[in-house]
């Protein structure tokens, strides 16, 4: 097997939506090159008093937005070409889902069940410090986010870090995706899993789409086979059960289970946390090669891990009708090409996992702002709500039951706003790519590319950079 490029992947689905467009040639070089790469090493003292030399990079691809924007990846697979690809792809995906960021993306190359809590902090609050000397890290210059192997905790050390450097008003929005009360937001840890969810209702709306593979419109009843039980496919998984979908199968590291009456996520989750793997849960079938649970017939296929999972030795066995990259690259060219061929559709990751970027845009907003969303008009909202119930109970000579009151009444929390703004996002992005395709004549993928394309360059030449 030839060696793995991502970055190369990613760019050579960029040259397929190029060739559709007519854009100079510089201006298409500038837009797919990486700014700048940072590679760092630095060393981490271990508990027993070792000292361990670590590895790692932040990459900023693009600088036609302010700031930057990406996760943050702690994982043995990370290097400069991994983290390169993934800070393009944060470029393209902002763009499709109008974020006005630029893509980065960072990683440090750790095993991170290797290491205690007190050394994991160690080596974040260390990174965020050889960031901070160099300038790659602040709320108008690059935000970094979690990703795969980070989570709230590990932002909060770096807001930490940042904060006990730099004295600035605007300092919490130096990074996203934080412990609600360390200036997040309410929906953030949700975000890319809800987005996955409101992307493949969008999709499956379309009639047209659905005939074509012998589906009913809707999710209601679809059988979902998903690849990763993290935040993402979790939380993907929640939200489609909710629709009324059966989570079939779930593949996980070290195994997977199939269930065709549909499985339980929550329970499932609660089982590998409990016992540390898939294996041993007691419904189900225990299927002990995660890779075939992949090929197992379904109606959605959902990757929600890594890269380079589905390529061109899988992709002539898997059976799903549909797939939703809720992973970033997910699916190699090679296996994209087979796929299309099989007449496979296939929801790009640059716009299905952009839900979790959506939301982190919405917490730098807030901490830029310093105020809770809902804050000034939610009890505005109450008061109106009820007046205007009050005039319909006087106009019609009837009343309210007290739960109507209650449900009509109540004016939009934090979380209210920030799902509105997430479905408005993703809505409208969907149909933007899905009429692109139609004009364009193309596949999804190229699609979301042409969208992004077509943004960028413009918003280079409205800077005069570019004829
Ligand atoms: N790591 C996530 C992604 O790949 C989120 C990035 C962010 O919120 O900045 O999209």
């Amino acid at each position: 097997m030839s060696q793995y490029k991502f970055f190369q992947q990613v760019n050579s689905n960029f040259d397929r939506a190029a060739s559709c467009l007519s854009i100079d040639e510089g201006l298409l070089e500038q837009i797919k090159e990486c700014n700048s790469t940072y590679h760092i090493s630095f060393p981490v003292r271990k508990d027993d008093g070792s000292v361990e030399v670590v590895h790692g990079w932040r990459s900023a691809h693009s600088s036609h937005k302010s700031p930057t924007k990406g996760g943050i990846r702690f994982a043995m697979a990370v290097n400069e070409d991994e983290v390169n690809a993934l800070a393009a792809l944060m470029t393209y995906k902002c763009a499709v889902v109008s974020i006005p960021f630029g893509g980065a993306k960072g990683g440090v190359k750790i095993d991170r069940s290797r290491y205690s809590s007190a050394e994991i902090e160690r080596i974040t609050r260390r990174y965020t410090f050889e960031l901070i000397k160099k300038n790659f890290i602040g709320p108008g210059v690059d935000v970094p986010a979690p990703d795969y192997g980070t989570g709230e905790q590990e932002m909060a050390w770096i807001l930490d870090t940042y904060r006990s450097m730099v004295n600035s008003l605007d300092s919490d929005g130096c990074v996203t995706g934080k412990p609600i009360h360390q200036s997040g937001i309410s929906g953030r840890t949700e975000a890319t899993g809800r987005g996955v969810y409101f992307g493949l209702r969008e999709a499956c709306s379309i009639e047209k789409e659905m005939d074509r593979h012998g589906l009913d419109t809707g999710l209601e009843g679809k059988r979902i086979i998903i690849q990763g039980l993290g935040n993402v496919g979790y939380y993907a998984s929640i939200f489609l059960r909710e629709a009324g979908a059966l989570i079939t199968g779930v593949a996980e590291m070290h195994g997977g289970v199939y269930d065709e009456k549909g499985i339980d996520v929550v329970q499932l989750k609660e089982h590998i946390r409990e016992t540390g793997s898939i294996k041993g849960y007691p419904h189900g079938r225990f299927i002990e090669d995660s890779a075939k649970v992949l090929e197992m017939e379904c109606d959605i296929l959902i990757p929600a891990a890594l890269e380079n999972q589905i390529t061109a030795e899988n992709a002539h066995n898997i059976q799903a009708k549909i797939i939703g990259e809720a992973a970033n690259g997910p699916v190699s060219c090679e296996a994209d090409k087979i796929l299309k061929e099989k007449g496979t559709l296939i929801i790009p990751d640059i716009y299905l996992n952009a839900g979790g970027v959506t939301v982190s845009y919405f917490e730098w907003i807030k901490n830029l702002s310093h105020i809770r969303f809902g804050r000034m008009d939610r009890r505005y909202e109450e008061n109106a709500m009820g007046r205007l119930m009050t005039a319909i109970e006087e106009l019609t000579g009837t009343r309210f039951q007290e739960s109507d009151v209650r449900r009509l009444g109540k004016g939009p929390e934090e979380w209210d706003i920030v799902d509105s703004g997430l479905e408005d996002t993703m809505v409208v992005a969907f149909h933007m790519m899905y009429d692109s395709g139609h004009k364009h004549k193309t596949d999804l993928r190229t699609a979301a590319y042409i969208t992004a394309i077509e943004k960028i360059a413009l918003s280079y030449q409205q800077l005069g950079i570019f004829p």
